[in-house]
């Protein structure tokens, strides 16, 4: 017999808050700030454009998969074996397969590159300080904004 999940604990993406959800909720207001946060995992099949993507679960790009968005937002990581086409992604842990294809600025605890993945633009910023508070950088556009200014002052300099 397989039992039935009936919670998960998920963490907010707006506000770090951790809360436990219901396995087949898709859409929840955060208790804690209030806000409404998708929590579903989700799995990119086909072609998807999108000005963004945010979920408190995982990002899956299957194979033949190709997601394409502004902004996304992955609590709990992303996999890609398929094509990301991003300006910019804040998650968990990334893992880009053999046969990937990313472009997009990322900014994560950790990243697995596989012989055979392709990244063809982006700018990095990987490290364990990302764990927990960097998520709390996406919630404000004005942060993001923040992110393009520091990459032209980057340039500026160089
Ligand atoms: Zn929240």
């Amino acid at each position: 017999m397989f039992t039935i999940r009936t919670q998960r604990s998920v963490r907010c993406y707006r506000c770090q808050a951790p809360f436990a959800a219901s396995a087949r909720a898709i859409v929840l207001t955060c208790p804690h700030c209030y806000q409404r946060v998708h929590i579903e995992d989700v799995i990119v099949r086909g072609n998807h454009h999108a000005n963004s993507v945010e979920t408190c679960g995982k990002i899956l790009v299957a194979p033949r998969g190709w997601l394409m968005a502004g902004v996304i937002i992955a609590a709990e990581g992303i996999e890609v074996l398929g094509r990301l086409h991003a300006k910019y992604v804040q998650s968990g842990p990334v893992f880009l397969g053999a046969g990937a294809s990313w472009r997009g600025s990322l900014l994560a605890p950790s990243i697995v590159i596989e012989p055979g993945a392709t990244v063809e633009d982006g700018l990095f910023d990987i490290g364990p300080q990302h764990d927990a508070s960097a998520i709390l950088k996406i919630a404000e556009p004005a942060q993001r904004a923040g992110v393009a200014s520091t990459q032209k002052r980057k340039t500026a300099v160089a």
